[in-house]
């Protein structure tokens, strides 16, 4: 049955998916299995020159790109622009680092026994994507594990189906053959099925509920298995930050950045008391200018929601956490226009019995704490089930690093946020995710090695 693809800012439909069912995901998956031998076979080099057209391609195309992304997610333009162009910046790092880390290494000799090591690739894998960053969290994974000479059963979400479909005719007249990546277009059900094939490695990015769906499907099955889940990071701001209306900017940025709609959005902030009041001025004071509205105008900071649903549930999270004696610092006042607009929410008054302190928001609402000590700081920081990212504010580095070493994320910041490098792995313990993106571990992330023992 068709799906229609509507504009989260407009409710007005724009497009529409047929989702792959288990016959057509068994037909994609045989054309891949006979093309990937091919693919394997061809020089690193010839691999590589493939990325690096589609990164030319990406850079000729941004505006048209751009638009679409905007179109079906919702996102300000120019956060649609920066998405694009973050997603080269990621591309370059595989670029220029993805022969050394999959090249042959010789590592040791043992009297007459030399050793090396050889990266191969897993085969055929599934790479099942989330929408919030359709370009970002599909470079990640569908690019190192092009270049490693795998096949890609490339899934997108059904809310990123339009941006998808652009990606792989970018990636096809760059020169990676057809059935090297096939697109599967769908939803969950679709998704479902993908679990069904005998592939040689799944790749997820998505929520946690989601995660532990696919981890019990493929519960026994011996083969790789990596998620990128939800979060619920938190950010602390010592008494002893040195410009409080800076640190209110950044992490009312981390908070409401493509609508919170980011893995490692800001979703609750602690306050060390001594500091606690500038802060809440300072924060609702720039809650004050942001623009709320249509996300093509050049001047809007905060678009709608990506899925009408999301709005609800904040609805519930926020109305829950105020029954429960939770104050509204700041709630910027309703868009009038169609669309699944959520008005920028400040909470202080919270604690960790509120939802708002404990689920994933997923959207631009942040509940503020005042804490007294970094002890208190570090406990409520780690009290969560999510384990992605953490953040630290203020300039003392011996008070930050001790807090940092203990957070039990993947992840942690000093003086910064909401942030991703390519250089860096890209990880989440507890339920935020199993397994590294980026780095030197994303690229082996989708090779299995080989040891050598070589006498000759
Ligand atoms: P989701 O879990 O609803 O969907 C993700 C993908 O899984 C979609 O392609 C969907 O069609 C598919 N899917 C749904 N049910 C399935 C099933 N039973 N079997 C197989 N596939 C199925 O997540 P979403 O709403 O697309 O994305 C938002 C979530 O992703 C948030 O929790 C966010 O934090 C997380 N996320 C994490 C990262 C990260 O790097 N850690 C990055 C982006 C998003």
């Amino acid at each position: 049955m068709n799906i229609s693809i509507t504009n989260p800012a407009t409710g007005q439909a724009i497009g529409t998916l047929n989702p792959a069912t288990a016959a057509t995901v068994q037909q994609l998956y045989t054309a891949a299995k006979a093309a990937q031998p091919q693919w394997a076979a061809t020089p690193l080099s010839h691999r590589l020159a493939c990325i690096a057209r589609f990164h030319a391609l990406l850079e000729e195309q941004l505006e048209a790109l751009a638009l679409t992304l905007t179109s079906e997610t919702g996102k300000p333009l120019q956060q649609a622009r920066n998405e694009i162009n973050g997603a080269r910046g990621r591309i370059q790092y595989f670029l220029q680092h993805s022969e050394k880390y999959l090249g042959e290494e010789w590592v040791t000799t043992e009297g007459l026994t030399k050793e090396k090591i050889t990266y191969e690739p897993l085969g055929v894998i599934a790479n099942i994507s989330a929408w919030n960053y359709p370009y970002l969290v599909g470079v990640n994974v569908f690019i190192p594990a092009l270049i490693g000479g795998n096949a890609v059963l490339y899934k997108p979400s059904e809310y990123a189906t339009l941006t998808s479909r652009h990606i792989h005719r970018l990636l096809l007249q760059a020169g990676v053959p057809e059935g090297v990546l096939q697109l599967v277009e769908g939803n969950g059900t679709t998704g479902a099925a993908l679990l069904q094939l005998p592939l040689d490695g799944y790749y997820f990015t998505g929520s946690h509920a989601t995660g532990q769906k696919i981890a019990t499907a493929l519960a026994g099955r011996m083969v790789p298995l990596q998620m990128e889940l939800g979060g619920k990071d938190p950010l602390y701001v010592m008494d002893d930050v040195a410009d409080i209306k800076a640190v209110a900017d950044a992490v009312l940025e981390g908070v409401m950045y493509n609508a919170g709609q980011s893995c490692c959005a800001v979703e609750r902030v602690y306050v060390q008391a001594g500091v606690y009041d500038a802060f809440c001025t300072a924060i609702q004071a720039a809650a004050a200018a942001i623009k709320t509205g249509d996300p093509l105008a050049p001047d809007t900071d905060l678009g709608p929601l990506t899925r009408r649903e999301q709005v609800g549930l904040l609805q519930a999270q926020v109305a829950d956490a105020l029954e429960q004696g939770a104050q509204v610092l700041f709630q910027a006042p309703a868009v009038p226009q169609a669309g699944n607009y959520f008005p920028l929410t400040l909470l202080t008054g919270v604690h960790h019995g509120m939802r708002i302190m404990h689920e994933e928001s997923f959207g631009p609402v942040v509940g503020i704490q005042k804490v007294q000590d970094d002890q208190e700081a570090t406990a409520l920081m780690n009290d969560t089930e999510y384990g992605l990212t953490a953040a630290v504010y203020g300039q003392s580095a011996e008070r930050a690093a001790a807090i940092m070493a203990h957070m039990h994320s993947g992840t942690v910041y000093f003086n910064c946020c909401d942030r991703v490098s390519a250089s860096l792995p890209w990880s989440g313990r507890k339920h935020s995710g199993i397994g590294s993106t980026l780095s030197y571990q994303g690229i082996r992330a989708f090779v299995q090695p080989k040891a050598w023992h070589w006498r000759g």
